[in-house]
């Protein structure tokens, strides 16, 4: 059971000058038992987090604490971490089995349990029980992936760190990982840091997420408030299909606040009295052909089917924009929202 901390985290690369900023000043709790995904762009300083907590990189400035223990200098082998990587890293002379047991080379089998019994264990838990004399190349991508799971879980770490664990395998493949790996770090109880550029698995598989850009953590907090209320116009736009827009505020009556962007007014509900200009966003589900207010009539570019929605491509007044709507569209479709179906994410 483990709680980590990152108080004032900085990274750089390279001297003063031509050297890298790779994260700036990170302050993040992960709380005991918790699934924690850092979400963001590439570059943005995922991987260099990850590798912070694990002790394969010390950070320039700022500490690193586990269950309030003070983590810096401590080498990674005596973190006690579990890391599975994007590249498999299985060792291929070994079989399943041994790869697994390689896990507990440098530490006690947990539980008062021996080798064998604590291999059939992680194997039975990641879904591979009888493969273990097997090799590496007589397996698929995602068992692959399985194994280093197991074999990161071995030892019983306190902690556990995956690094974009699934982005070489197929869609398909991908979800169905997702979910064994949800069902397992529930079972188990294991704090756990996930690393992803992929916005929707963040969406999918974590209790709380951190959107990163640029170094820094732009917000924190369960994924239905990172989805329905981005604190920033970054996350705003890379957290799921948004509309954002750009609008300067006209008029007051009551609650709705009518502003004005390219020309058009928009009637927004609960705009801070002080602004003068306002970004505002709306989600593609939130503009409906229902409703009545605040339409826009959005010329189509591109439908993609998707079952029970279509995803629609298109543009109003030079904005792209972006709808779900239930039906394929003709040419031109419009689309409204009620005032409040809105998130304002920046006034001044
Ligand atoms: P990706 O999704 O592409 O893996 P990321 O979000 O994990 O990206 P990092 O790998 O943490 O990003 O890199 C953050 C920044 O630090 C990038 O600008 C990168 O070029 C730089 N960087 C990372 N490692 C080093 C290094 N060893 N030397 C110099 N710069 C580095």
């Amino acid at each position: 059971m483990t709680e980590l901390r990152l108080e004032g985290v900085s990274k750089r690369y390279g001297t003063d000058g031509d050297g890298t900023t790779a994260l700036s000043s990170v302050d993040l709790t992960v709380r005991d038992g918790e699934f924690f995904t850092l979400v963001g762009p590439s570059g943005c300083g995922k991987t260099t987090t990850l590798r912070a907590i694990a002790g394969f990189e010390e950070p320039t400035e700022g500490s690193v604490s586990f269950d309030g223990t003070e983590m810096t200098g401590v080498p990674p082998e005596r973190r006690d971490v579990g890391v599975v990587f994007q590249s498999y890293a299985l060792f291929p002379h070994m079989s399943v089995a041994e790869n697994v047991g390689y896990g507990l080379q440098f530490r006690e089998p947990p539980g008062g349990t021996n080798e064998e019994e604590r291999v059939a264990e992680l194997l039975e838990l990641v879904d591979l029980s009888g493969m273990g004399e097997r090799s590496p190349d007589q397996l698929s991508g995602g068992q692959r992936q399985r194994v280093a799971l197991a074999r990161a879980l071995a030892p019983a770490p306190d902690l556990l760190l995956l690094d974009e664990p699934m982005s070489a395998l197929d869609a398909r493949l991908r979800e169905s990982l997702r979910r064994q790996l949800k069902r397992i770090q529930s079972e188990l109880e294991i704090t756990t840091v996930y690393v992803t550029h992929d916005q929707e698995e963040a969406l999918a598989v974590s209790d709380r997420l951190a959107v990163m850009s640029d170094g820094r953590l732009e917000q924190v907090g369960p994924p239905q408030e990172i989805y329905g209320e981005p604190a920033t116009r970054f996350v705003a736009e890379f957290v799921g299909d948004n509309n954002v827009f750009d609008a300067t505020v006209r008029e007051r009556t009551g609650h709705t606040t009518q502003v004005d962007h390219g020309g058009r007014t928009f009637e927004l509900r609960d705009v801070p009295a002080d602004a003068s200009r306002v970004s505002f966003c709306v989600r593609p589900d939130a503009l409906s052909q229902a409703a009545d207010r605040n339409r826009i009539t959005v010329d189509v570019e591109t439908s993609e089917f998707l079952g029970e929605t279509v995803r629609v491509h298109g543009r109003w007044n030079d904005h792209a924009v972006v709808l779900r709507l239930e039906e394929m569209p003709g040419e031109a479709v419009t689309v409204g929202f009620e005032p409040g179906d809105e998130h304002l994410v920046e006034t001044s």
